[in-house]
C-alpha cells in the first residue's frame, strides 16, 4: 500500500525548524503540489529564494527535513526561480502512477497537511487569525483559546463477502472507474462496526454479520484514515443499489475477479482486501 514505504521512513513528530540547503519543500497550491515528473519520476524542490519566512516543519523523510509552503505566492511566481525542465504543479491522483513510492507517500501526505494549514487560518469560534503552537502540530487562538489539531476524518472499507463471492462496486459520478469495495465515512456518535454495517446497508441494501477489523491506512487523499474490514452477508442476498452513490454494486466469484479487475496497483487498502479474498488469504 502506498504508506509501505520500508526501509524508507517518514517521521511526522512536529518540531519547530528552519529550512536549509538540504531541506526539501512542498510548495502546495489550491490542492497541487510542485514537482518535477521525468520518467514517472519525481522530484520536488529544495528552498526557493524569498520563501523562507513561509515555510513550516511538515516531516522528515529517511532523516530529511521536509517543510510545507504555506504562503501566497502564484504558481508562476514559484517556478519562476527553479533551473531545469518540467516544473509542474501536480493534483493528489496523479501521484498515484509515479516514482519512487516513498516520494509519492510524502506528497500525498504533504497535500493532506496543505489542505488542512490552507483551512485552519481563522478561529471557527471567535473569527481570530489563527497562530501557529511552537511545541507541537497545533493552530490556536490568540482571542478565545480554541486550539485545533489536524483534521483526519475516519472511513471504512468494507468486504462483504458470502462463500466464494465478494460484493464489489463501482462509484456513481467519479472519475475512479475501476471496482471498488463499499466504503463510507464514520458519523459523529457511531463505532467503526456500526459504520460498516449502515454503509453497507445504506449502499446495497444487504445486511452483514461477523464483522472483522483487517488493516488501516492513511489515506491523504481525501484527508482520511481508512479502516479495512471484512465481514459476511447476513441473509437476503438480493442487491438494492443506492444510485445516487454506486453505478455498479454486483456479487463476483473469486475466480472473476481477474477478469472484472484490469489489473491492480499496490497502492490501495481497497485492492489489497480484494486480492487478500481473491488469494484466500484472509
Ligand atoms: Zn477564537
Amino acid at each position: 500500500m502506498i504508506q509501505d514505504i520500508m526501509p524508507h521512513r517518514l517521521n511526522n513528530h512536529y518540531t519547530e525548524k528552519t529550512p536549509d540547503g538540504e531541506s526539501i519543500c512542498f510548495y502546495a497550491v489550491e490542492g497541487r503540489l510542485l514537482m518535477q515528473v521525468s520518467d514517472g519520476k519525481i522530484s520536488y524542490p529544495g528552498l526557493i529564494p524569498g520563501t523562507q519566512k513561509d515555510l513550516i516543519f511538515a516531516f522528515e523523510l529517511d532523516g530529511r527535513d521536509c517543510f510545507l509552503y504555506l504562503g501566497r505566492k502564484k504558481p508562476e511566481e514559484l517556478t519562476g526561480s527553479l533551473s531545469g525542465e518540467g516544473w509542474t504543479f501536480e493534483n493528489a491522483s496523479a501521484l498515484r502512477a509515479l516514482n519512487p513510492r516513498y516520494f509519492a507517500f510524502a506528497g500525498v501526505t504533504a497535500l493532506h497537511l496543505a489542505a488542512w494549514y490552507q483551512s485552519s487560518r481563522f478561529c471557527g469560534r471567535c473569527g481570530t487569525a489563527l497562530e501557529h503552537d511552537h511545541a507541537e502540530r497545533m493552530m490556536k487562538c490568540p482571542s478565545c483559546g480554541q486550539m485545533k489539531y489536524p483534521s483526519i476524518a475516519p472511513a471504512v472499507i468494507v468486504a462483504v463477502t458470502d462463500g466464494d463471492r465478494i460484493l464489489m462496486t463501482k462509484y456513481a459520478g467519479r472519475a475512479y472507474s475501476r471496482f471498488a469495495l463499499i466504503a463510507g465515512f464514520t458519523e459523529i456518535g457511531e463505532t467503526a462496526e456500526e459504520t460498516v454495517a449502515r454503509e453497507v446497508l445504506e449502499e446495497t441494501g444487504v445486511r452483514v454479520k461477523n464483522i472483522r477489523y483487517y488493516r488501516s491506512q492513511p489515506w491523504g487523499f481525501s484527508q482520511t484514515l481508512l479502516l479495512g474490514f471484512f465481514c459476511e452477508l447476513d441473509g437476503s442476498d438480493e442487491i438494492h443499489m443506492d444510485e445516487s452513490e454506486l453505478s455498479v454494486a454486483e456479487w463476483v466469484e473469486r475466480g472473476e475477479i481477474e477478469h472484472v479487475q484490469d489489473g491492480y496497483d499496490d497502492i490501495s487498502l481497497t485492492n489489497e482486501m480484494i486480492c487478500a479474498f481473491r488469494d484466500k488469504i484472509f
